[in-house]
């Protein structure tokens, strides 16, 4: 039997944006193309192929791990299973670090844990200058950054390591940033929706949420130069402690920013000069 666009979409479970982005898939088109031709027969083989995705989804798989892609800072990013999805929130971390390096001549950044490489990506493609280091304890997700740079035309350098615990040098970054497993271990969400599917060890420290933060602003002071600046992004209900970790290491200025929802997401700190 044949089916047009608009009648699959009509029987189809997903919501109307989910469904189109699976048939764009399917097809290899752009979305006004499914507007524009939803009166068009569909093949056979092309409705057997929208329903194994649509099976996927409807098993709870994210659309991101389905298609591959999830678009960031304006760019489109590979990502896998190995890797976290990456969350318009994490915009706010990329911000907080161009405004730290903006009078900053070639400065030299350092992102610890770096995942799909989103924040290193796009910080060393928004300012060309910059020497972008990033680091994963995932030899996965180091594959997939260093993808998702090749295609984007970003240079970088990689480092396979835990936080610190790479070949880094002393004193010698003007920015660090991250967005490290800061998810409390207890948190029931870790069990819902598309955080189930994520790569458990990106979203918690197995402990209190902020295990990860306290280590990587503990090591901070040892590799940032004078005037070099940390920013770290955290959970909604963590900005406080976080800013008390800075204090105690010695930060100056140290502040948090809201992100879209008005949420305390980024904490960022100066070293002294
Ligand atoms: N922001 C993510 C969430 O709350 C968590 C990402 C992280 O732990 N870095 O789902």
């Amino acid at each position: 039997m044949s089916l047009t666009l608009r009648e699959a979409l009509a029987a189809s479970p997903l919501p109307r944006l989910e469904a189109h982005l699976l048939w764009q898939r399917v097809l290899g088109v752009p979305r006004a193309w499914l507007i524009a031709h939803d009166a068009d027969s569909l093949e056979p083989a092309k409705i057997d192929a929208y329903r194994t995705l649509e099976a996927r989804r409807l098993a709870g798989e994210p659309i991101a791990y389905i298609l591959g892609h999830r678009e960031f800072f304006g760019r489109d990013f590979l990502v896998t299973p190995a890797v976290l999805i990456p969350r318009p929130d994490t915009e706010l971390l990329v911000e907080c670090g161009l405004r730290a390096i903006r009078d900053v001549r070639e400065p030299h950044v350092l992102d610890l844990g770096t995942g799909s490489g989103i924040v290193a990506v796009t910080l060393a493609l928004e300012r060309p200058d910059a020497r972008v280091r990033a680091t994963d304890q995932s030899a996965e997700a180091l594959d997939v950054a260093q993808k998702n740079a090749r295609v984007l035309g970003a240079k970088l350098l990689f480092s396979f390591g835990n936080w610190y615990d790479t070949e880094l040098g002393s004193k010698q970054f003007d920015l660090i940033v991250s967005n490290p497993p800061y998810i409390d271990a207890r948190d029931a969400h870790l069990g819902r929706g598309d955080l189930r599917f994520e790569p458990r060890d990106a979203l918690t420290d197995g402990a209190d949420g902020l295990r990860d933060l306290r280590e990587i602003v503990r090591g901070a002071p040892d590799h940032l130069s004078p005037g070099g600046i940390l920013c770290v992004e955290h959970g909604w209900d963590q900005a406080a402690a976080v800013r008390s970790l800075f204090l105690r290491q010695g930060f100056a200025d140290v502040a948090s920013e809201r992100d879209l929802s008005g949420i305390e997401r980024v904490t960022r700190g100066c070293m002294p000069t």
